[in-house]
């Protein structure tokens, strides 16, 4: 059953963690979450200021492409926080109730190249890490993929990133299925990867456009809608801080020009937020189906 409807897409997801967080790690203003609690709660935002940081993907059919977007951390691959570490989730499984099963994907697009964003872009088969998706162009932005991979020396390198180039990305590059992007990439008459930087410096957004309506999903640019009210507030080690918060700011823009949602990778339901212009001020709301919005 899908979550989110955009023109003809029906926007899937399949979990594979959700870990219980509390707004404290975000924000301890009061008054901002006073001010905010009418659209946050109760999904944003429960009785115990808690929501859950959710680990998905999001499938979606568009311009007849089926379209995997951020494929999560994957299987049996080691991380030094116990919450990843040789996960050994059904994740193929859940995603068979989507209806789609690995081999009907035609694009994978990873927002970056984080642990928890290209995880699945394989499994060990026979002690080799191969393709999951075998028939799909792996879309990834070629800044981020020199970020983590040949070029990394100019880069800090986190432990809770080790070797997932080499796990989740070089394979499939071996395989010959790997797309790197620049620019604003046109994927089909609908999809476009565009540059998002912040979160890392080669970060990306999928904008999607169906039946006149738009949809931008966008990765790791927020982890919580409070941080589109407030662009400054920080979580994760955002690379570049300053374009984390510039693009902030553009996203509840996109979203109040055309009404578009913002997707990010890790809400809880309703799993979307859209911005609208009131006389001269932005408003912001949770947006899902409304069963989700309950
Ligand atoms: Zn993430």
């Amino acid at each position: 059953m899908s979550v989110l409807t955009v023109g003809e897409a029906q926007i899937h997801r399949v979990e594979e963690l959700r870990i219980p967080n509390t707004i404290a790690y975000f924000t301890e203003d009061e008054d901002l979450l006073a001010a905010n609690r009418h659209w946050l709660a109760p999904h944003f935002l429960d009785e115990n200021d808690s929501f859950d940081l959710v680990f998905q993907s999001w499938i979606f059919e568009a311009d007849d492409r089926v379209v995997l977007v951020d494929p999560c951390t994957g299987n049996g691959k080691p991380h030094p926080v116990p919450f990843f570490d040789n996960l050994e989730v059904p994740f193929i499984e859940r995603m068979s109730e989507t209806g789609y099963r690995p081999e009907d994907i035609d694009l994978v697009v990873c927002s970056h190249l984080h642990h928890d964003h290209c995880g699945w872009n394989t499994q060990l088969r026979d002690g080799k890490w191969m393709p999951t998706f075998p028939n799909a162009r792996y879309i990834m932005r070629r800044s981020e993929f020199e970020r983590w991979g040949p070029q990394r020396d100019r880069h800090p390198v986190f432990d809770y990133n080790e070797s997932v180039f080499e796990r989740s990305v070089q394979p499939v590059v071996d395989a010959g299925l790997a797309e790197l992007v620049s620019g604003s990439h046109r994927l089909t008459a609908g999809i476009v990867v565009e540059p998002a930087p912040g979160h890392t410096l080669g970060h990306q957004m999928l904008h999607l456009v169906s039946g006149g309506q738009h949809a931008f999903f966008t990765g790791d640019c927020f982890h919580h809608p409070i941080q589109l009210v407030e662009p400054a507030i920080p979580f994760g080690d955002a690379e570049d801080l300053e374009q984390a918060i510039a693009m902030r700011r553009k996203l509840v823009e996109l979203s109040a020009d055309n009404g578009a949602l913002l997707i990010a990778a890790h809400l809880p339901a309703p799993y979307a937020v859209r911005a609208r212009r009131e006389g001269g001020d932005l408003h912001l709301a949770a947006a899902g189906t409304q069963e989700d919005l309950k």
